[in-house]
């Protein structure tokens, strides 16, 4: 399951999503998407966030 990294709600279709860096992040709604895309280091922890596994 997917995290919005904007709003941290579970995603559960990958439909708006972006590649910044090499790495894939999915959103849950359009307006996420940009808000990420913007300013990507506003949500980027500075750690590498941890996927539930
Ligand atoms: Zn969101």
């Amino acid at each position: 399951m997917e995290i919005c990294p904007v709003c941290n709600k579970e995603v559960d279709q990958s439909i708006f999503s972006s590649v910044i860096d090499g790495v894939v992040y999915r959103f849950c709604c359009e307006r996420c998407q940009r808000n990420f895309t913007a300013e990507p280091r506003k949500f980027m922890n500075c750690c590498e966030d941890s996927t539930d596994r």
